[in-house]
């Protein structure tokens, strides 16, 4: 949500009620990170290194990795260190992760300017809620249409490790011959029927319980 520099203020000193939740409010700052290397401060298009993998920090496109969480290594922490000997942090962790020390260090360079600029009411900012109680009741689900498109998929496999999702319902996925393709081999996939693929369903946390309905579930339906 975005707001005025007068609601703003507001907001962070109230709680907010949505429905039956009370929600705190907190500044939204995001990074500039690039999709093809996960450096910060470039986008995509502008980007001018090899491509690294989110998770591990490899020379390969995220669909292809292979390492296990103990295997992670953040490409932002690993170059802080290589440029800040005398420091040491870790770096065992993927550069999706919100966690990451680097991560953590241009948000709070970002939320500091933007609150500077608040004070001479030159800018507005942009609010996010979140809900104040932290136990997890809820599934989080992306719904979307890929257009058969390499690309869309790729990107789509880095925002769920960026949003912990749970369950992704995918119309038109990217296909190799009559495959979907370009998925993370970690997540479990549910398609069905025998020509190309129009939809699917991507469980990417496998705590949640399945079982694919196959009598109800065809090329263009899937019924979990
Ligand atoms: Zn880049
Ligand atoms: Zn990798
Ligand atoms: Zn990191």
């Amino acid at each position: 949500m975005e707001v005025g520099p007068q609601t703003r203020k507001l907001l962070l000193q109230k709680k907010v009620k949505l429905g039956s939740l009370i929600c705190k409010t907190e500044d939204y700052v995001v990074a500039n990170r690039c999709f093809r290397c996960s450096r910060f401060n470039h986008r995509f298009r502008d980007c001018r290194v090899e491509e690294t993998c989110p998770l591990c920090a490899g020379r390969h496109k995220l669909r292809e990795c292979t390492s296990s969480p103990t295997e992670f290594k953040c490409i932002n922490c690993l170059t802080y260190n290589k440029y800040n000997q005398n420091k040491n942090i870790c770096t065992n962790h993927s550069s999706l992760d919100k966690n990451c020390p680097s991560l953590q260090a241009i948000l709070e360079k970002q939320g500091k300017s933007r609150i500077t600029e608040t004070a001479d009411f030159r800018n507005t900012n942009t609010i996010h809620c979140n809900r104040s109680n932290k136990m997890r009741t809820q599934i989080k689900c992306i719904q979307v249409n890929l257009q058969h498109s390499t690309i869309t998929t790729d990107n789509l496999m880095k925002i769920i490790e960026e949003y912990s999702t749970d369950i992704l319902c995918i119309q038109e996925p990217y296909t190799i011959q009559t495959k979907m393709a370009g998925i993370s081999k970690k997540y479990k996939i549910f398609a069905s029927g025998e020509g190309r693929i129009q939809a699917a369903i991507v469980l990417t946390n496998n705590q949640v319980d399945n079982i694919l309905i196959k009598q109800l579930s065809d090329e263009d339906t899937v019924v979990l």
